[in-house]
């Protein structure tokens, strides 16, 4: 019988849940009444952040690095793959780690969901798309990435593990989805982790210069945690039928099922870091301007078509609420 959110509880693992999006996750999935298995290597996930679901019988947490095979005893009903380091500085410092928790982590994780006949949603990222000459960019755009640089270990890790998904859909009717996360934000983002939003909040708290790389005309489209959270949990809850058919009948879409999730509301890099620094008015940092790192992309906005007629979903949460959620839980922990 299928199991149903809120009734009987599913089991569920969670690859990267001591991340960032991964606690966010477990702790709504928690909150829905099921169990969760949290794999994590704490390569750059917080230990501070799992903390809190230690005590609840329903959790439980294994040390492991997904780049070697993994066994699970007893049933497992879903897999979210979120296990990969995503700032630049991190998955840039080890870059062969980077490809091979894509590449090797992706074969662990299919084989284990094939064993396990588990639903799995694997996180990839708009990073696929590169320095896009699209825009905004859509699901059936095949993206403009170097693959010699500096950010390739981590966006060609990330399209060989969707082509993997593919072939694993392709040849054995796995249950796969692929999410491509467009930048996210928001409270359990660690506060060493360098990516933009995290670095101005911790800057203008401590008084110390916003570091803007290039001359901040650079575009993102900032999606809050929540949002995210809850697309991912509609996406997991069409059954493999249901959302293929849908795909194909409205979009012609007749592969493995892909989804851009991110806010299309697009901003300069400068207006972000004045949006800072206007939402944390005793600040007395200044703006200073640092060289742009190579391969920087110059531009990205999903295009959310597909998820929202598909999911009945958007996002409802505007930069400037959730900033002010993720400065105050910065505001304790800093
Ligand atoms: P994060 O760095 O906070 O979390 C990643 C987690 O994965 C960490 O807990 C880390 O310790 C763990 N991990 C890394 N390599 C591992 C390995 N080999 N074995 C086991 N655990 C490992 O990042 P996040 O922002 O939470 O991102 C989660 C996923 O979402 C990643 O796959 C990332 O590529 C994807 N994503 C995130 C964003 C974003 O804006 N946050 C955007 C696009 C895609
Ligand atoms: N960036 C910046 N200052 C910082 C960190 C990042 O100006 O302290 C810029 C970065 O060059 C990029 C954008 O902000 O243009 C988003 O960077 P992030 O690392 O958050 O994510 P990306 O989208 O590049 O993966």
């Amino acid at each position: 019988m299928k199991k149903r959110i809120g009734e009987i509880m599913r089991t569920i693992l969670v690859t990267g849940g001591a991340g960032f999006i991964g606690t966010n996750l477990i702790k709504r999935l928690l909150e829905d009444n099921n169990k969760v298995i949290c794999i994590d290597n704490n390569y750059t996930g917080r230990l501070e952040n799992i903390k809190q679901f230690l005590d609840n019988p329903n959790f439980k947490f294994i040390k492991h690095d997904i780049t070697k095979p993994i066994k699970i005893e007893g049933e497992l009903d879903e897999i979210y793959n979120l296990a990969c380091p995503a700032s630049p500085p991190h998955y840039q410092k080890n870059p062969i780690f980077t490809l091979n928790t894509s590449i090797f982590g992706i074969i662990n994780i299919l084989e284990l969901a094939k064993k396990h006949n588990a639903k799995i949603l694997h996180a990839s990222t708009s990073e696929v798309y590169g320095n896009p000459l699209e825009h905004p960019q859509k699901e059936s755009y095949w993206g403009n990435v170097n693959p010699i640089g500096p950010r390739a270990c981590y966006d060609e890790g990330k399209r060989v593990a969707e082509t993997y998904c593919y072939e694993y859909w392709k040849n054995f009717g796995l249950d796969v989805r692929i999410v491509r996360i467009f930048n996210t934000y928001g409270p359990y983002m660690d506060p060493n982790d360098g990516r933009v939003v995290s670095n101005f909040i911790i800057q203008a708290l401590k008084n110390e210069p916003l570091t803007v790389y290039g001359d901040g005309k650079q575009t993102r489209s900032f999606q809050y945690i929540d949002d995210l959270i809850e697309g991912m949990l509609k996406y997991m809850e069409m059954d493999k039928e249901g959302l293929e058919n849908k795909l194909k009948s409205k979009f012609n879409w007749d592969t493995i099922p892909v989804l851009n999730m991110g806010n299309p509301e697009e901003f300069t890099i400068l207006e972000l870091a004045n949006k800072v620094l206007e939402l944390i008015p005793e600040s007395k940092s200044e703006i200073v301007f640092k060289p742009l790192p190579k391969d920087d992309p110059v531009r990205r906005r999903p295009d959310i078509t597909m998820a929202k007629e598909v999911l009945s979903w958007k996002p409802k949460i505007r930069l400037e609420e959730g900033l002010k959620k993720t400065i105050e839980y910065f505001r304790e922990i800093v």
